[in-house]
């Protein structure tokens, strides 16, 4: 099943997510749910705010960066109440996207190399180190944990000229191809 996914603006979003056990109702169902969301929206991550359960739980599938970042092909994981415990290295530049954020990108500065543990979905424990474009996705789906936005991590320059549109997003005045809630927007409008 397809899921709305929360546009910017929404109270969910700003929410640290929290922690889970293998007692949550529905998780495998969920996990699909967010899988199937991700692949028709052409996201490469999803934090599960983003469609509504302040719950710590990310899907990523970075596949589409195959051609151009070869480490990524198989890269399809379930990542259950992580903890990025160590980031390294010096930031670098990469224009990132967000499915609550549809039609803006941004340059943002992040660390190259992070370490990080998780769960599984049979919660099996991992403890991993990951660099580049698989590190970046991670850093920006575990923010949506914490209830930290990339727009959050913006020049704050450019943050302010950027207001207008994004109380547009807020308001739904963006064209989208996948489901979503627009907090901010009016009653009878498309
Ligand atoms: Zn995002």
């Amino acid at each position: 099943m397809i899921l709305p996914v929360l546009a910017y603006g929404h109270p969910t979003l700003r929410k640290v997510a929290k922690e889970i056990d293998p007692s949550f109702p529905e998780l495998k169902t969920l996990i699909e749910n967010m899988h199937e969301t991700m692949y028709q929206s052409d996201g490469v991550g999803l934090a599960a705010p983003q469609v509504n359960q302040s719950i710590r739980l990310i899907t990523i599938d970075a596949s589409a960066f195959a051609e151009t970042h070869p480490e990524t092909a198989d890269f399809k994981k379930v990542f259950i109440n992580p903890a990025i415990y160590r980031e390294e290295g010096e930031e670098w530049s990469f224009n990132e996207g967000c499915l609550s954020f549809p039609g803006f990108r941004q340059d943002i500065l992040r660390k190259p190399v992070i370490h990080i543990r998780w769960v599984d979905e049979d919660f099996h424990p991992h403890d991993e180190q990951f660099d580049g474009i698989i590190a970046r996705v991670l850093q920006h789906e575990y923010d949506h944990l914490e209830g930290i936005l990339f727009v959050d991590r913006m020049n704050p320059l450019k943050r302010m000229l950027s207001k207008g549109r994004l109380t547009d997003i807020s308001k739904g005045k963006v064209d989208i191809f996948y489901k979503m809630i627009f907090p901010m927007q009016k009653k009878g409008r498309k």
